[in-house]
């Protein structure tokens, strides 16, 4: 059995796991970022180094590549470039870094570019070609698979669908701009949009989703307009790719029953008639947390 790492790096942790050719993480390792936050991002790095080599000593296996998924990945480069959500701004090489200190291959990409792989890999996307997975968290990334293959444009950057304008002049994003559908569909957004109601105050998505499973009215219009942002959005995204499927991933996903009715409705009310009635709306098949591993696993397979 070979054995490959798949590493999901994340705004507040970073997941270092072992992959076996099929596609079982037979063991992890979780690093959180707190504790590198004020440095520079080498100890981060050197961290994720010693995850590796402690992993592959536990199991007694030796690792055949490494695949990252990460912010602003670019698969091009193997680069982490400006990511708005971690402490390390700039450009850094991290699969170069990493693949030098292991002598072990590693690959990066997008670490939505990476859930998509995993679920084309291993998930409901099995059998599909044409998809747009979309993990909902601290933010909204985006993976479009289009014959079969990951776009990545001409600067490996494609696909992000996050920051495509859904409310002209209205708030503002992390990238600086305004009125990104980010800055509505997302943890920040969601509760934004809750607080808006003026019914009290929420710190987390679930709580809002408690809320609206409860029956306030407050709750139950801030999933259904989450949901109509995000139809209106995919319903020109539909155009470009024309997707079998859109796939749903991430915390906020797990109440996909409170924004998925609104957002088919948005979808189907606002896509050309090519499209209609012909786009599947999912909840990703892979357990939480598991597909942006599983899936740079599959990158670097
Ligand atoms: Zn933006």
């Amino acid at each position: 059995m070979k054995y490959y790492i798949g590493i999901d790096i994340g705004g507040t942790s970073t997941t270092i796991g072992l992959v076996s050719q099929e596609g079982k993480i037979s063991d992890r390792s979780v690093i959180l970022i707190e504790g590198f936050a004020s440095g520079p991002i080498e100890p981060f790095l050197d961290a994720i180094v010693d995850a590796i080599q402690a992993l592959a000593k536990r199991k007694g296996v030796t690792i055949e590549g490494i695949g990252i998924g990460a912010p602003n990945g670019n698969f091009y480069n193997g680069t982490m470039e400006y990511a708005p959500n971690m402490p390390w701004k700039e450009v850094h090489e991290v699969a170069a870094y990493i693949e030098k200190r292991l002598s072990v291959k590693a690959v990066l990409t997008n670490d939505a570019n990476a859930a998509a792989i995993g679920e084309k890999q291993f998930g409901v996307a099995k059998d599909m070609n044409d998809f747009i997975l979309i993990t909902l968290g601290t933010g909204l990334g985006s993976g479009i698979v289009a014959g079969g293959k990951v776009i990545y444009g001409h600067d490996g950057f494609a696909g992000e669908l996050g920051h495509s304008i859904v409310v002209p002049g209205g708030r503002d994003c992390t990238c600086g701009r305004k009125g990104c559908l980010e800055a509505y569909v997302s943890i920040r957004g969601l509760l934004e949009t809750y607080h808006a109601f003026e019914v009290g105050t929420v710190n987390t998505p679930q709580e809002i989703a408690m809320k609206a499973e409860a029956g306030e009215q407050a709750a139950i219009e801030t999933f259904m307009k989450t949901g109509a942002w995000l139809g209106l959005k995919l319903a020109d995204a539909a155009a470009y790719t024309s997707p079998e499927a859109i796939i749903f991933f991430g915390g906020i996903a797990q109440a996909s029953d409170l924004f998925f009715p609104s957002l088919k409705e948005t979808l189907e009310a606002n896509v050309h008639n090519l499209y209609q009635n012909k786009i599947r709306i999912m909840r990703s098949g892979l357990p939480l947390n598991d597909a942006a591993v599983l899936g740079s696993a599959a990158l670097v397979m």
